[in-house]
């Protein structure tokens, strides 16, 4: 694992490492962390001071009557301090779910993306973004004027933007989408606008994928109608440099392995991979299937994460591939966030509302989709 924390000794106020009391309350996280990292020694887990940090961010939330919500991509040590670890927009539910009803502060341990989505969740709340370095190759791929020359080129069709972008560019949208509903949501937006076109931005290759889903679904007879999708030339900067050739050379090497991909990988990846889906699928998978020897096709900290919560998985990876945004969290600006209040996200009133109703619309295309899954079933049944 790279190193996270500074040893630069500027907080001295915190607790020294190999205190009783910090190794008392922080070693079972060591013994975690190592399943993670097996060459994961003693001296670096002090020299990281990942025990003191842990103890300070939890004084500190307790303190300031705060939670950590989590990306799925963090780094162990920050994973360690979350309240909560998923998905980007599950993240920001998290924080508007009656768990964390009396908090007043959420720090978002995610890109900046992720910490509007969570103020828009809880305009109420002070959300902390520990990083404002923490960009993100996709969202900064579109801006609203993007969005606006999309409606003249693409007069009359929706425009549905994936959760990975920014609010002013979520704002102009129709509706919004995550890896784990884009399918849903192109289905029920073009039988809602009678249409049979759809716009899916920015990641192109997340598009793509899902025209050869909405392809498949059509020839096997489950949409009455073809739909088009159109695009935008967006990436993410992690997925996109996965090869099928690593693919191949993993399963030549790993006969047995369970190769588990996410969608904004290139079609090709996914076409070779055993499963596609979101960061939340891909644990959902591993939970339910129990492979016993795997490789995560994505940002390499999910790994991590599987490693630690199925110490019996093998999980083999053809190269670690991380995200340079999401590594830009740690332990110590989650700390800096806490102990200053740091860098609090502010949105203005308008953009805020209008943001809002493109998550509202999802919700609703979420729970037509699944009333319409429930009527197939119970006819399928009959
Ligand atoms: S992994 Fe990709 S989509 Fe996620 S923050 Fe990094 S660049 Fe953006």
């Amino acid at each position: 694992m790279d190193e996270l924390v500074s040893t630069d000794n500027t907080f001295a106020q915190l607790l020294d490492p190999k205190d009783p009391e910090v190794c008392q309350a922080t070693d079972h996280f060591f013994e975690k962390a190592k399943l993670a990292d097996p060459l994961l020694t003693r001296e670096q887990w002090e020299a990281d001071r990942a025990g003191p940090y842990i103890c300070a961010i939890e004084q500190l939330k307790a303190e300031k009557n705060a939670a950590v919500i989590g990306h799925n991509y963090m780094h162990p040590y920050v994973s360690f301090v979350c309240d909560y670890l998923g998905d980007s927009l599950k993240m920001g539910e998290a924080a508007a779910s009656e768990k964390f009803n009396d908090k007043s502060i959420i720090v978002n341990a995610g890109v900046k993306f992720m910490a509007e989505t969570a103020k828009t969740l809880n305009p109420q709340k002070k959300v902390l973004q520990p990083s404002m370095d923490a960009g993100c190759s996709l969202a900064a791929s579109i801006v609203p004027a993007d969005v606006d020359l999309m409606r003249v080129t693409h007069p009359g069709i929706p425009i549905v933007n994936y959760a990975n972008t920014y609010v002013d560019v979520r704002a102009k949208s129709d509706a919004l989408c995550t890896s784990s509903n884009i399918v849903d949501i192109a289905v029920e937006i073009t039988k809602e606008w009678n249409i049979d076109k759809v716009i899916l931005a920015p990641d192109q290759y997340l598009a793509r994928n899902t025209q050869i889903t909405l392809d498949g679904m059509y020839e096997r007879g489950d949409l009455d109608r073809r739909i088009e999708v159109i695009t935008h030339p967006g990436s993410c900067e992690v997925h996109e440099r996965y090869d099928p050739e690593e693919i191949k050379i993993l399963r030549i090497t790993h006969p047995d392995i369970v190769i588990l991909a996410h969608p904004e990988c290139i079609p090709a990846v996914i076409e070779a991979a055993d499963f596609s889906g979101s960061t939340a699928q891909m644990a959902d998978y591993v939970a339910t299937h129990r492979p016993k020897i795997l490789a995560m096709i994505t940002e390499c900290a999910q790994g991590y994460q599987i490693a630690m919560a199925y110490p019996e998985a093998q999980i083999v990876s053809s190269s670690c591939k991380g995200c340079p945004h999401m590594r830009q969290i740690n332990m110590r600006n989650v700390y800096e966030a806490l102990v200053h209040e740091q860098h609090e996200i502010i949105i203005p009133d308008d953009i805020l509302v209008s943001a809002s109703v493109p998550l509202q619309k999802m919700k609703t295309l979420m729970e037509r989709a699944s009333q319409r899954k429930a009527s197939q079933t119970e006819a399928e049944v009959a």
